[in-house]
C-alpha cells in the first residue's frame, strides 16, 4: 500500500538511515558508500508452461559487500519491485550487523503470485530463476546465500540447493549456497519458526527492563498482555502461537488479507491457522468476531501490536489512530518514515524490524556454519558437554563415597544431567543469546545518549557503526 505524499520503501529506509547518520561522526563520503545499494540485477526469463511461454521478472539486489557472503531472502509476490528488493537488501545489511552475523546484505524477489501455479510449475519456475542467479554468482556459498521470505519456504530452498548442486558438482560446500532448507536436505532444526521465535525472545528481553516498559506505559511481564497480530504467515503465526502458548499473552486480534478476527477473551492461533488452511480465509471462523475491514483492527486498543505481514501498513493515513503503546515490527518496514515520526512524537515505543525479525537470519547463520563444517550441528559441543557432566557426576559420587555420605543421584536425574544439548536446544539458546546481546547493544545507545530518542535510531547507530568499522579496517 503506497500512500500519496509518502516516500517509497527504499526512500523511507534511507531517510531512517540519514536520521541516524546525522547523529554520528562518519568520515566524509563513507555515509553515502554505506547507504547506496551496490548493484541490482534484473532478469526476465521465459518458462514453457500450460502450452505457452510465460515471462517472469526477477531481481537480486546486493546492498553491501563489506562482508561476504551477502545474505537475504527471496520473495515471491506480485508486488515485488526493484525499489522493494533494494530497501529489503539495505535492511539486511543493518540487520546482520546488529545481530553480528558475518554477512553483507542482499535480497531477491520474483514477480509472481505463487498461489496461481501448481507445485510442479513452481519448481520449474524456481529452478529457472535459480539457474539465472547461479550463473552470475548471485547464489553461491561464498558470495551470496539466499533464504526464504514472503511466498517462499523450505520447498523452494530445497529446489534451489539442488539446482546449485547440479550446476556445481565439484563444490563440496554446495549445501551452504542457500539456507532455510528442510532438515533432511541439509537444513537445521528450528529454522522454520526462527523469525517468530526471535520476535518472542525480543519481547521477553524488552519486558525484562522496567525502564523500557515504562516508556510504553507498560509493566509486569507478557502474561495477560493483549496482542494484535497482522499476518498469520510463517512469522506472525509462530510469534502469536509462542506468545500465547508459552508466555500467557492474549491474542485479541488477527488481521489477514481478507478480513480480521477479534475477541477480547483471546483467539486460539492454532485453530485459526487450521481454519485458514482448510477454507483459505478467516471468514466464517466461528470462535471470534469477523471484521470485514481488516486494516481497521490495526487501530484497536491493545498492549502490543505486531505487524507481521508486509511493508507500508502503518502510514501517514492511519498513524494518528494507532492505539497500541508498543509496536514490534515482525515484518520488514511496516511503518513508513512519516508514520514513524508521528508515532514517536506520540510516545509509542517501536521495536524496530532490523532487530525484531533478525531471528531468521541468525538461525540461517547457524545453518550455513553447519553446512560448511560438514558435521552434525552441535555434535562436538554435545560430546564436550556430556564428558563434563559425566566427570562432575563421578566426582560427586567419589566424594560421597569418600566421606561416607551415601548420596546417590536419582537415575532419571543422572541420565538427564549427563545428556548434552541436541540441535534444537543449541539453536534456541544461540538465538536467545543473540537477541539478548543485540538488544543490550541498542539499549545502551538508547539510554546513554540524550540525542537518541528511540530504539530504531539506536539500532541504526549500532549497525552503521559496525559496518563503518569493517570498511575502515579492510579499506575500500
Ligand atoms: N528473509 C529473512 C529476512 O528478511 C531471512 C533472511 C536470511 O535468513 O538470510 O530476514
Amino acid at each position: 500500500m503506497h500512500v500519496a505524499g509518502e516516500p517509497s520503501f527504499r526512500e523511507s529506509v534511507d531517510l531512517m538511515f540519514n536520521r541516524a547518520v546525522g547523529l554520528m561522526d562518519l568520515s566524509p563520503g563513507l555515509e553515502q558508500k554505506i547507504r547506496v545499494c551496490n548493484s541490482t540485477y534484473t532478469v526476465r526469463f521465459g518458462v514453457r508452461l500450460r502450452g505457452k511461454i510465460f515471462t517472469f521478472t526477477g531481481y537480486r539486489s546486493v546492498h553491501s559487500e563489506h562482508m561476504e557472503p551477502v545474505k537475504g531472502g527471496i520473495r515471491y509476490a506480485l508486488s515485488v519491485s526493484q525499489d522493494e528488493v533494494e530497501a529489503l537488501a539495505a535492511l539486511m545489511t543493518y540487520k546482520c550487523a546488529l545481530v553480528e552475523t558475518p554477512f553483507g546484505g542482499s535480497k531477491g524477489g520474483l514477480c509472481i503470485d505463487p498461489r496461481a501455479w501448481d507445485e510442479h510449475e513452481l519448481e520449474q519456475i524456481t529452478r529457472r530463476f535459480a539457474y539465472e542467479l547461479i550463473k552470475r554468482d548471485l547464489i553461491n556459498p561464498a558470495q551470496n546465500v539466499p533464504a526464504p521470505d514472503m511466498g517462499t519456504g523450505e520447498r523452494e530452498m530445497a529446489w534451489i540447493a539442488d539446482q546449485y548442486a547440479r550446476m556445481n558438482t565439484t563444490d563440496i560446500n554446495a549445501k551452504a549456497c542457500v539456507t532455510g532448507k528442510p532438515p533432511h536436505a541439509g537444513g537445521i532444526r528450528g529454522r522454520v519458526e526462527a523469525t517468530g521465535r526471535g520476535v518472542q525472545y525480543a519481547l521477553r528481553e524488552f519486558f525484562r527492563h522496567a525502564e523500557d516498559k515504562a516508556k510504553a506505559g507498560l509493566s509486569g511481564d507478557l502474561d495477560g498482555k493483549r496482542v494484535i497480530v497482522q499476518g498469520l504467515g510463517n512469522v506472525g503465526y509462530h510469534a502469536a502461537k509462542f506468545l500465547s502458548e508459552e508466555d500467557g499473552a492474549i491474542i485479541t486480534g488477527i488481521i489477514e488479507h481478507d478480513g480480521a478476527l477479534v475477541s477480547e477473551t483471546g483467539i486460539d492461533v492454532e485453530a485459526v491457522r487450521q481454519w485458514i488452511t482448510k477454507t483459505g480465509s478467516v471468514k466464517g471462523y466461528p470462535l471470534a468476531t469477523v471484521v470485514e475491514d481488516g486494516a481497521s483492527v490495526l487501530e484497536e486498543a491493545c498492549d502490543i501490536l505486531i505487524p507481521a505481514a508486509m511493508e507500508g501498513v502503518i502510514t501517514l493515513a492511519n498513524a494518528d489512530r494507532i492505539k497500541a503503546p508498543l509496536i514490534i515490527e515482525a515484518a520488514n518496514g511496516p511503518i513508513t518514515y512519516g508514520a514513524d515520526e508521528i508515532l514517536r512524537k506520540r510516545g509509542v515505543v517501536i521495536i524496530p524490524d532490523m532487530y525484531a525479525n533478525a531471528g531468521g537470519v541468525t538461525v540461517s547463520y547457524f545453518e550455513w556454519v553447519k553446512n560448511l563444517s560438514h558435521i552434525r550441528f552441535g555434535r562436538m559441543q554435545r560430546r564436550a558437554e556430556e564428558a563434563r557432566s559425566r566427570a562432575l557426576v563421578e566426582e560427586l559420587e567419589r566424594l560421597s563415597a569418600d566421606q561416607g555420605l551415601g548420596w546417590q543421584l536419582m537415575p532419571d536425574f543422572k541420565q538427564k544431567f549427563m545428556q548434552g544439548s541436541d540441535e534444537l536446544m543449541l539453536v534456541r539458546s544461540g538465538l536467545d543469546d543473540t537477541m539478548r546481546a543485540a538488544y543490550q547493544a541498542m539499549r545502551e545507545v538508547w539510554h546513554s545518549r540524550n540525542d537518541v530518542e528511540d530504539l530504531r535510531v539506536a539500532a541504526y547507530i549500532v549497525s552503521i557503526d559496525r559496518v563503518a568499522k569493517t570498511y575502515r579496517s579492510k579499506g575500500l
